[in-house]
């Protein structure tokens, strides 16, 4: 295969469009809701690079039903990309973090939407359990719908994730994952490879960790500092620097290079939320980011899984074990 020619990455449209036939669209759903790492079940605070928001800029107002607002954004994708087949993306918050018959009303109500042939349930790691879980399985396989969970992870640094107050650790992320999956049920995992305390091996651990487990999508995306966050006060205060472009561009390719090539990328970088920002990809399109990220994999002939090599019993490959 020549240098031209070689699929860099395995990136989301061309698998949409492989499984489907066609692009498939993600129509958000805003819900009133909150996290426990904002209530006091776990903190107050948040993250600290959390807006109020809760991470969801793009939704409608959360005061509209759920099949208002999947019918008024399907109207918008269908008028402006001609799209016709949608996953319903509860995007916002904690989506799980309800008690289990809210959870199933809601899940019901977009699963009852013309059109709608998958669900994507955003959550963290400490907020999906069995329980939820089964009801997920259950309606994929009563209703044949696609169905995802995706865990905002950022970082498989522990160090990190408790200095950024996720207020979870990297184990319950494991076993969310475990979970999930011995459900027969996808998942996405969120991450920023430039925390300003993690480095290149992070990034490399995060890739050999999703890939280890299991996981079907990655969503990546850079950091972005949203004033009046603790972060964005850290950052005025000058207490941490952002990697550069280039730094991160490099990070964002090892991490590919060490990702099985089986893991769907999803988002390879984030558009970045409206409002007040001290910071957001550079001051730069999303577009020209992913473009440089792939004129480097060609010019460095590297791909998504170049060094995948590290499972099953790596060392006796450099050995004459038997494998
Ligand atoms: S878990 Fe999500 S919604 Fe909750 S504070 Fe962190 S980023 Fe915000």
């Amino acid at each position: 295969m020549s240098n031209e020619q070689r699929v860099r990455y395995n990136e989301y449209s061309a698998y949409l469009k492989n499984k489907y036939g066609e692009k498939v669209y993600k129509l958000p759903v805003n819900l009133p809701g909150t996290c426990p790492n904002r209530d006091g079940t776990l903190g107050t605070g948040g993250c600290i690079f959390c807006d109020e928001e809760g991470a969801g800029f793009e939704c409608l107002p959360s005061s509209m039903d759920i099949p208002r607002q999947l019918e008024q954004n399907k109207a918008f994708f269908r008028k402006r990309f001609n799209a016709r087949r949608f996953f319903a993306y509860f995007q916002a918050f904690t989506n799980t973090y309800c008690d289990l018959e809210t959870f199933r009303q809601n899940v019901l109500a977009a699963a009852a939407v013309p059109d709608i042939l998958g669900i994507s349930i955003s959550t963290r790691p400490d907020c999906i359990s069995d329980a939820y879980l089964d009801f997920l399985k259950s309606i994929k396989e009563e209703k044949g719908l696609d169905i995802n969970i995706e865990l905002g992870l950022q970082t498989v640094n522990y160090h990190t994730l408790q200095r950024i107050n996720r207020g979870h650790s990297l184990a319950e992320f494991i076993d969310a994952v475990l979970r999930t999956e011995k459900r027969s049920i996808d998942t996405v995992v969120h991450l920023i490879l430039n925390l300003p305390w993690d480095n290149e091996t992070d990034a490399i651990e995060s890739a050999k960790v999703c890939s280890v487990l299991g996981v079907d999508y990655v969503k990546l995306h850079s950091l972005y500092i949203v004033k009046d966050t603790l972060l964005g006060q850290m950052y005025k205060k000058g207490e941490f620097e952002v990697i550069s472009l280039d730094e991160y561009i490099d990070r964002v390719v090892l991490f590919l290079e060490y990702l099985d090539p089986r893991i769907v990328i999803q988002r390879l970088v984030g558009k970045g939320p409206q409002g007040s920002l001290y910071f957001c990809n550079w001051a730069t399109s999303w577009w020209k980011i992913r473009r440089r990220i792939e004129e480097v994999m060609a010019e460095r002939d590297t791909w998504q899984g170049k060094k995948f090599n590290y499972t099953n019993g790596a060392a006796f490959r450099t050995t004459s074990q038997p494998e």
